[in-house]
């Protein structure tokens, strides 16, 4: 693998680009995106939505008045009653699973079934003022179709679940009604047109929030990269450090730190010129995640020539093999050094730290190791890996503090 189709692996290797890549034509991601992309589009829409049941509130209450001016007394009373007493209700649970503590989670599982539920009522209160011989209710019903695909905050196939619900019952209405062929006929037509249109449009409106969502990750994902190497960059490495430290320490396991630098590059840059010290880093950044795989493993751009590598639970005899490949991977690369000293192709020095962090330990001091070795590596004269002796020693007595904590 050459260089570059290395650096397209690495940044093409989040779960992002990949799906985008792959493409989710049933509106769907794979498991973890997919919870993610759900969650955060109802963190993202509720307050949205919130506004959106007070207005459809109001217009259970217009509806009211408008009936009770226009219509009169043309139809019965337990019109108003339906409306009120079954359309309201589950609003105001809608609203309430909206302010509940754990919104994202609560309003995602039940909100469809509340919403279904309104639809039928909706769909009631339309069959019953028919019945009593008022056909234009039906606008109440499409109405209520359109706030399912597009204002209750319903992924799609969630809202057409629903409207499918409300088609269905409007026929079956229609079918065991006494009412007016013709009318009815026309309005499951009609009620069925609106659908594919609010369906199609319910679709291309996901397929965009997906695609953004997606977009949005490899932007930040695109942030956390080095631009010339596609390494992860020195602020990534702070942050995952810190994660990392953290969920070690928690689960009682080992963390490595692999300090990389290249030998004599000033003088390789003196000699070679910048341009091709820049393709000497690039390609010894791809030598260095072609030596770490685990999924575990992270890589970073630490600074100018120098790099670092992250390993999580590494068994010593992992972090050996891993810092031999490194040499070996480098040494592969066979990049002419004119200048070096060492070797004539161009070499990496390591310092390497051991550690089991622990409540007194930090993750400054952890860096502060892996330079010591590094320190020592160039000092015993380069092309070498020091692995910090000391920490092996704490590790096995616990008693060894880090200098740099003090
Ligand atoms: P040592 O073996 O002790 O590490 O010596 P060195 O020359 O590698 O170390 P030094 O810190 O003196 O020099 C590092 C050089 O790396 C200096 C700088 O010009 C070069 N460098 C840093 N970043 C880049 C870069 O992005 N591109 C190029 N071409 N050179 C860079
Ligand atoms: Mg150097
Ligand atoms: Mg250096």
């Amino acid at each position: 693998m050459n260089p570059d189709e290395t650096q397209k692996l690495i940044i093409d290797e989040s779960a992002a680009a990949r799906q985008l890549r792959a493409g989710f034509p049933w509106l769907r991601f794979e498991k973890d995106l997919e919870r993610e992309f759900r969650r955060e589009q109802v963190r993202a829409r509720l307050p949205q939505v919130r506004s959106n049941l007070f207005l459809a509130t109001a217009i259970v209450f217009a509806f009211g008045m408008l009936n009770t001016l226009v219509l009169g007394t043309t139809i019965h009373s337990s019109m108003y009653w339906l409306q009120f007493g079954m359309v309201l209700p589950p609003i105001g649970v809608l609203l309430a699973l909206t302010y509940h503590r754990a919104a994202y989670r609560v309003y995602q599982r039940y909100a469809p079934f509340v919403v279904a539920f309104i639809g039928l009522a909706v769909v009631l209160v339309e069959s019953r003022a028919a019945q009593a011989g008022v056909q234009i209710l039906f606008v109440g019903v499409l109405l209520c179709s359109v706030y399912v695909y597009y204002l209750v905050g319903l992924l799609f196939y969630e809202a057409l679940r629903a409207n499918a619900l409300i088609w269905c019952t409007y026929l079956m209405v229609a079918i065991f009604s006494a009412l007016p062929e013709a009318g009815v006929l026309y309005n499951t037509l009609v009620l069925l047109i609106a659908n594919i249109v609010g369906a199609t449009a319910a679709y291309s409106f996901e397929m965009e929030t997906r695609t953004h969502f997606l977009e949005q990750r490899m932007l930040a994902e695109t942030a956390a990269r080095d631009g010339l190497t596609g390494l992860y960059n020195r602020r990534r490495f702070d942050e995952h450090l810190v994660t990392v430290w953290q969920m070690a320490q928690r689960e009682g396991v080992t963390l490595a730190l692999l300090l990389v630098d290249i030998d004599f590059f000033k003088r390789f840059n003196d000699r070679h010129g910048h341009q091709a010290g820049d393709e000497c880093l690039k390609a010894v950044a791809a030598a260095l995640v072609r030596s770490a795989r685990r999924p575990l493993d992270f890589t970073a751009r630490y600074g100018g020539e120098e790099f670092a590598l992250i390993l999580y639970d590494p068994s010593r005899q992992y972090l050996q093999e891993i810092a031999n490949r490194i040499h070996s991977n480098v040494a592969g690369l066979g990049i002419p050094h004119g200048d070096s000293g060492v070797a004539p192709a161009v070499t990496v020095s390591i310092g390497v730290a051991y550690v089991a962090p622990t409540l007194e330990r930090s993750t400054a001091g952890f860096v502060q190791l892996a330079d010591e070795g590094l320190y020592e590596a160039k000092a015993e004269g380069r092309n070498r890996s020091v692995f910090s002796e000391a920490a092996y020693a704490e590790l096995e007595t616990g008693s060894f503090r880090r200098r740099a904590e003090d």
